[in-house]
Parts: C-alpha cells; structure tokens; sequence
C-alpha cells in the first residue's frame, strides 16, 4: 500500500519554532493550576517555554503559531492498549451478541490470518488517525502484529508515537500451533532493531499473553524486556477464563503464577486485569507491575467490569493504570476522552460514591499517570519544559462548550470528547490541523479501505 504525502505547508512540515497558544493550558504536572493566556514553545521536538502568550510571542517573533483565543491545550493523550492490526479493516463488524468463543473463530482468528502486510499498514495508519484526530499522540500497540515494519510505517506516515511488538505465543491452540519460544523471542530482537534510534516509537516485547504463553516464553520474554531496558505488555484476566485455565495448569491464579516465576515487575504493563483477587492484587502492587485499563471493552464484550473490575482500588493502593481503547470491535472507538468519562463513571456508579475518581483523576490516568504506567514520565503525559512536544489542542467554542464550565477539565471529559480536538502536535510537528490529518490523506485511505475490507472479508470467508 502506498501512504500517499499530502501537498504539506512549510508550517507543517519540521516546526523548527512552534507556539501552541491557548486561553488555557493545563499542563498536568502534579498540582498545577489551569494557566491562561499562555503559550508553548516548541523547538527541535521539545517544549522549550511556557508562559504568557505575549511574552513568548514577543520573543519568537517568527514562530509559527497554532491555537489562540477559543483553545485549551491539553498533553498528548496517550492510548496504552490498542490493536492496530486484525479489527480496523472489519470495524464495527463483529456481532454483539455473540458468544466469546464464536466472534474469536468465526471472525477474529480468520481475519488475522488473511491479513497482508499491506493489511498491517493500512490498518495501522487508519487507527492511528482516528487516534491522533481525538488528541492521542502516543500508543502502545497491545501484541498481536505479524508484520511490524508495516505497522511502523503506519506511525511515520500518521507522525504519532508509540510502542511496537511482533505477535507471540508457544502454546498451540486453534487454528494455529504455537512457535517455539526463540522463534517468539527472535521476532521480538527484529523488532528491537527495527526500531532503534527511532524518535518516537520504542520497541516493547509484546505478547498474546492469557494462557497462550509457556512458563518458559514469559521468564524469557520478560527478561528479553529488562535486558533491552524496555517494557513487555500481554493479555490477562479481562474475563473469568484465564483463572480457571490458570487453575487447572498450575493450581494457582494467573498473577500469582507469574509472580512466582518472576515474569511481573516495573517494566510490566498487563493488558486488562479485571478479574484478580486479592493475592493477586498485592502481588501486582508488591512487584509495581502496571495495568491498562480499557473499560469499554469490557462493556462491549460483556466481561464484568462493572462487578468486579477493581482498578480503582488497585490506583488508590498505588498501582500504575493507564487508559486503553483496545480494538474496533472491543469499545470500538479509538477515543481516549470516552474511556476516561467512563472510567470516572463506573468508579462512582461501582462504589455508589460520588466522591470517589471523578474527571480529573480520569484525565490524569490519560496523561501524566499513563505516562507513569509505561515507565515514560520523563518523556511524555504532560506539558512541561525538556519533555516531547506532544500537545493536543482542543477547540472550546463548539457547542459542547457553551458556556465555558470555570472547570475545563469537568468539562472536557464530561460534556465533550475527542469530537472537540482541533489541532495536535506530536514531537514538535502538527500532525492534525482543523481536525484533518496533515501527512496522509484521509479520503485516499478511505478509498482503499473499502477495497481491502472487501478484500480481507472474501479471503478470510467472513459472513
Ligand atoms: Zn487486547
């Protein structure tokens, strides 16, 4: 597939000298106070100033502007479980009143196994629009990729950033036999030095994870990640069944397995976690292994979160949780916004306490607690000089705004979502101007998107 290039501006292009302006800036360092009529000065990828929106203009007279009167800005969100392969050409298509069993083998599994590394590409680009047009500038790609050159020329061609795995697993199950686990653990090295040196995206060791790994994969898999300084991200728990396969294999439930053989720690981030218990809570906190957290899935698929999800408790306890949005036909909609209202949602409606994870705790676990769950909170979560210009700018004169709350943050997570993001900056370029992408062009990718959704539907017998 080709990515073709848009016609881009010189402003859009390097922004060697960039001002964000805003009439408010919530930069979500820890107990700062919403800014106003200020501006953010970007150079070479980074935040260089913040400060007074006349000041700044003043001193970078020639700087390109983005933003002004009528704008928040706002961190890059950040989507920390989120599958760019597999579901987009098929989005939305998946029945919802299907058994599990049923919408994994008669549509899942036959449309990763049709999928082209053309597939890939365009299935990566497409999702990573959708994320970058609702303020999400960095993703963590949740580990079922078969081609991740293809995938990371999805994130060049979108301009965002992110984490990057090759799909693996050693047990056999339908319809596949499981590899070996250096056959596993070499896909993961390629992809280590695929993405070395790369600006923006990080090579993760990524796993299918529930119980499609060995003991032997995840100690290896897991010390391939602390040997390359880097994270690990697998499925577990998002419903009841890895606890009872875990149960029969070993005797014991799956976080407390994996503890035991020393595969959990830091450089852990556990897609879902929605049904631990008590031991397992503690051994998650006790190893300071992260969770993301993806609640409209869980609601999509029917999982149980609303009975026994637990991450308001496991952050309360201390643990790291970041927000996810998992794939187009689990929660479907790539809108870290949408996640985070429900989060805050079912925290109080779980607890029937109103006081409890409201929209700025939500927010924060989008951002700055996001960025602390995937160890990159000196990089990334918030606005703050050194760190990667990644700034996501959202348009306060829509009709969701009207009139202004004094609080922006009730009112971007309760009234509004990523409909209100009208400008986004990923490491110091404009990747979405006025809504629309600025280095792909939207309406060519649509059309080859029918095509290949034909496509993959004939080929994988998808009916
Ligand atoms: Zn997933």
């Amino acid at each position: 597939m080709s990515t073709p290039p848009l016609n881009d501006s010189p402003t859009d292009r390097a922004d060697p000298d960039l001002l964000v302006l805003a009439d408010t800036v919530l930069t979500m360092e820890p107990g700062s106070v919403p800014i106003t009529d200020a501006a953010i000065a970007v150079a070479d990828g980074r935040i260089t100033a913040i400060g007074p929106a006349a000041t700044l203009r003043a001193a970078h007279p020639e700087a390109s502007t983005i933003g002004g009167r009528g704008h928040l800005a706002i961190p890059g969100l950040i989507n920390a479980h989120q599958h760019l392969t597999g579901d987009r050409l098929i989005r939305s298509m998946i029945p919802d009143d299907l058994e599990p069993g049923r919408s994994i083998f008669e549509w899942a599994v036959p449309a990763h196994a049709a999928h082209t590394g053309d597939d890939d590409e365009l299935s990566a680009t497409l999702s990573l629009i959708e994320a970058a047009c609702n303020g999400v500038t960095f993703t963590v790609e949740a580990g079922t990729v078969a081609h991740p050159a293809r995938v990371l020329a999805g994130f060049d061609a979108v301009g965002v950033g992110g984490t990057l795995g090759s799909w693996g697993w050693d047990v056999a199950g339908e319809p596949w036999a499981g590899d070996t686990v250096e056959d596993v653990l070499d896909r993961q090295r390629e992809v280590q030095q695929l993405t070395a040196g790369h600006d923006r995206v990080d090579g993760w060791v990524t796993l299918v994870g529930h119980d499609l790994m060995s003991d032997e994969l995840v100690v290896a898999a897991s010390d391939l990640a602390r040997a390359h300084a880097t994270g690990i991200t697998f499925h577990l728990s998002p419903s009841d069944s890895d606890t009872a396969a875990y149960l029969e294999r070993v005797g014991k439930r799956p976080a407390v397995h994996l503890d035991d053989l020393g595969a959990l720690g830091s450089h852990v981030l556990l897609g879902h976690g929605v049904h631990l218990a008590d031991d397992e809570l503690d051994r998650l906190l006790a190893t300071d292994t992260a969770i993301a957290y993806c609640p409209w899935a869980y609601l999509r698929l029917g999982q149980g979160v609303s009975r026994a999800g637990r991450h308001i408790e496991f952050i309360a306890r201390g643990g790291r949780v970041a927000l996810g949005c998992d794939a187009e036909n689990a929660g479907d909609a790539i809108d870290v916004l949408g996640a985070a209202a429900l989060a805050a949602g079912l925290a109080k409606d779980a607890t029937m306490d109103p006081t409890v994870f409201g929209a700025h705790a939500a927010l924060h676990h989008a951002t700055l607690g996001a960025a602390k769950a995937l160890g990159m909170s000196d990089e990334i979560g918030s606005i703050s000089v050194g760190k990667r210009a990644d700034i996501t700018i959202v348009d306060t004169t829509g009709p969701e705004w009207v009139p202004r709350s004094p609080d922006p943050v009730l009112q971007l997570v309760w009234a509004s979502d990523g409909r209100s993001v009208a400008h986004v900056v990923s490491s110091g370029r404009v990747v979405v101007r006025d809504g629309e992408p600025t280095m792909v062009h939207r309406g060519a990718l649509a059309v080859e998107a029918e095509q290949r959704h034909r496509s993959l539907i004939e080929r994988a017998n998808l009916r």
